[in-house]
């Protein structure tokens, strides 16, 4: 592990960041990762986690400090998002969720929608982003789910599906279609909803492969009425909104992927040293050698990349489109093989859930579906080269 103790080394951390990750690291290591496996099996959303994680006031390091926060670099957000999807994915998913939703408000939201709004989510209230629907999967443009206004009011009719923290969130960042704007793609809006708002409703979970507790949910809304004031930017403002939060979304979810990656890693190499077979450990075979190699140069590779990707946001650098992607794609790539190759250096023993690969391979998969499948961050980044 000497390589990965030579990155974190490398990382420069102010006084003040490294406090930071102290609590976060204890409380993952305290609260979070003993509690995972039993939240997971139950399917239970992790309340106790995400309690211990509101202790630390942890929303508020991703809101500005006039509207409650306390925030920290971007990159230390990624490390945040990395340490505690370590230890328990579905909890890391909540969390950054929190941010994904919010993170559009923080950066286009009116002073009067951040002061009315981002204080509920830095004292610890759930946030969900809500996109998909039935129809209009990796083509969100397909979305049919209707903003309607009405006076100060605007109503909403149509439904969501597979969104994350859907039933038990207190802000929705919903978007949806202009009924006033013909254009398919020009009529894209976004709103916060208030999920105490009349005419929506969660309407049931899904029962997953993995992240079993952390809820997708299906989402309804049946002449729901929020006020206008709860409009994000202008009607028509919505693609451009998502293009730009998606940007910063992505290495948030690439970090929850490089926590699984690296909680695999960590279990693989250890049980590959306890186990014995044929007179020698498992980790002593060459082939098994040759795997490790590839992974750990990968898990060095992302690391690097993920800081690379966060200094980047730091510094204000608008373009970030295909380092996003990059950071996306290659750390759930890795966090599905890392898990993959983990339960086959477990043998029949990494099959059960008794061990945590187990778990880490379920909640792998979905890394690679989310947030873009893979297939669209290849076809975007191969597409960036090509000649104008
Ligand atoms: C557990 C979970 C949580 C989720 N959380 C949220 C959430 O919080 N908010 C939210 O809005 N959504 C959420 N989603 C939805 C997720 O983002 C979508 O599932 C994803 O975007 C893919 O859409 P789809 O499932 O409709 O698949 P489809 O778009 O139908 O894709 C099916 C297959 O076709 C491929 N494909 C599609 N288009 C192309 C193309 N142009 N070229 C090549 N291949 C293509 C895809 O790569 C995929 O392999 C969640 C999903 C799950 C399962």
């Amino acid at each position: 592990m000497k390589v990965f103790e030579q990155i974190a080394r490398q990382r420069h951390w102010t006084e003040a960041e490294t406090m930071v990750l102290d609590q976060v690291r204890r409380v993952a290591d305290e609260v979070v990762a003993p509690n995972a496996g039993g939240f997971d099996e139950t399917a239970t959303f992790p309340r106790t986690s995400v309690d211990a994680l509101n202790e630390l006031a942890l929303n508020a390091i991703f809101i500005p400090e006039a509207y409650g926060g306390s925030p920290v670099s971007y990159r230390l957000y990624l490390e945040c998002v990395s340490v505690i999807s370590e230890a328990c994915a579905s909890t890391g998913i909540i969390y950054a969720t929190n941010y994904h939703a919010m993170g559009p408000v923080v950066d286009h939201g009116s002073e009067e929608q951040k002061a009315r709004l981002l204080p509920r989510i830095a004292e610890g209230g759930i946030a969900s982003l809500a996109i998909t629907e039935p129809s209009a999967g990796s083509d969100a443009t397909a979305m049919r789910t209707r903003f309607t206004p009405d006076g100060d009011e605007i109503v909403i009719d149509g439904g969501k599906t597979f969104i994350t923290s859907g039933d038990v969130a207190d802000l929705i960042l919903l978007f949806g279609k202009w009924s006033e704007i013909d254009d398919d793609r020009a009529a894209i809006t976004a709103v916060v909803l208030e999920t105490d708002a009349p005419g929506f409703a969660a309407v049931r979970n899904e029962r997953k492969m993995g992240h079993r507790a952390s809820s997708a949910t299906e989402l309804s809304f049946s002449g729901c009425r929020i006020p206008r004031a709860n409009l994000l930017g202008g009607p028509g403002d919505g693609l451009r909104l998502l293009l730009a939060s998606l940007n910063k979304s992505r290495p948030s979810v690439a970090a929850h992927a490089r926590g699984i990656a690296r909680a695999a890693f960590a279990d693989m190499v250890s049980y590959m040293n306890e186990r014995s077979q044929s007179g020698r450990r498992i980790i002593e075979f060459q082939g098994n050698q040759f795997m490790i190699a590839d992974l750990a140069a990968d898990l060095a590779g992302l690391e690097t990349w993920l800081d690379h990707v966060g200094a980047l946001i730091d510094s204000g650098t608008e373009d970030i489109g295909v380092a996003a992607s990059i950071a996306k794609m290659r750390a759930s790539d890795l966090a599905m093989r890392m898990t993959t190759e983990a339960v086959q250096m477990h043998g029949g023993y990494g099959y059960c859930a008794d061990y945590r690969v187990e778990r880490l391979m379920r909640d792998a998969k979905i890394t690679q579906i989310w947030e873009g499948t893979n297939q669209i961050h290849r076809q975007f980044i191969g597409r960036s080269f090509v000649a104008k």
